[in-house]
């Protein structure tokens, strides 16, 4: 199991034809899908189905 450490980003292929990209920034984590960006939330509150998953990506 590994999670994103501060400061990087991760490939996630989604339904979409290029990935999504997932950062960790000071602990909060994004994501460049439109299920993340179009959330009506404080970025610390978003979340998706991408971020989580993420600790099954190792
Ligand atoms: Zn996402």
């Amino acid at each position: 199991m590994r999670d994103l450490q501060d400061g990087e980003s991760a490939q996630v292929q989604g339904s979409a034809r290029t990935p999504y990209i997932l950062k960790n920034v000071g602990g909060v984590y994004s994501c460049s899908c439109p299920a993340w960006r179009n959330q009506s939330l404080p970025i610390e509150r978003r979340t998706c189905k991408h971020i989580r998953l993420m600790p099954s990506w190792a």
